[in-house]
């Protein structure tokens, strides 16, 4: 995938991420009193929530997004910046130094963007195996797919995390302590 396509994807799942954060289909916030009318009050308090939580996102998962590529000119392309274990570190990152919270959405997105929507694999266990794995699915960065491929894997990956947020753990409050979980867990 290429520039403009790590980009819109961020970007795509930042906003996305936000109204998922933000909406709560359980609690009902925009429902008010006995006849059930969505309040104009609870509208623009979560309006305003949703928006908040964009622009927190946006910018960490847009740049760890972008991170990834940055061995087309340091190391070896899809393989140096392009693991698993590179994503681990961005996991444990905000556990062990209190910032970089949200970039290793961005990166996790990238892979799995990589792996779907282009020929070519990624090393995810480098630097210990060099092998190249890909998803069957792929199509060629510069074919005229490749926007629609984004946006259809930025549109899977967020049912995927809605469904998560709603019916598996919430993530606001699970990716802070997930962080801290997975960084208890490599004894960090
Ligand atoms: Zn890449």
């Amino acid at each position: 995938m290429n520039k403009d396509g790590h980009v819109l994807n961020g970007a795509l799942l930042a906003i996305g991420l936000g109204v998922i954060l933000s909406v709560d289909p359980t609690s009902g916030p925009l429902v008010g009193g006995e006849s059930g009318a969505v309040t104009l009050d609870a509208a623009a308090g979560l309006a305003g929530e949703t928006a908040v939580t964009v622009v927190e996102l946006s910018l960490p998962v847009v740049l760890g997004a972008l991170f990834p590529d940055v061995d087309t000119a340091f190391g070896r392309h899809r393989k140096t910046l392009h693991n698993l274990p590179v994503l681990a570190i961005f996991l444990a990152f905000p556990y062990v130094f209190g910032n970089l919270q949200f970039v290793w959405i961005g990166v996790a997105t990238h892979y799995l963007l990589d792996m779907v929507g282009s020929k070519r694999g990624i090393a995810l266990f480098y630097p210990f195996s060099p092998t190249e794995y890909n998803l069957p699915t792929g199509v060629a960065t510069s074919s005229e797919w490749a926007t629609k491929v984004t946006v259809a894997v930025t549109a899977m990956e967020l049912v995927v995390l809605a469904l998560v947020h709603n019916y598996v753990f919430a993530l606001d409050t699970s990716l802070a302590q997930a962080t801290n979980v997975i960084g208890t867990a490599v004894g960090l």
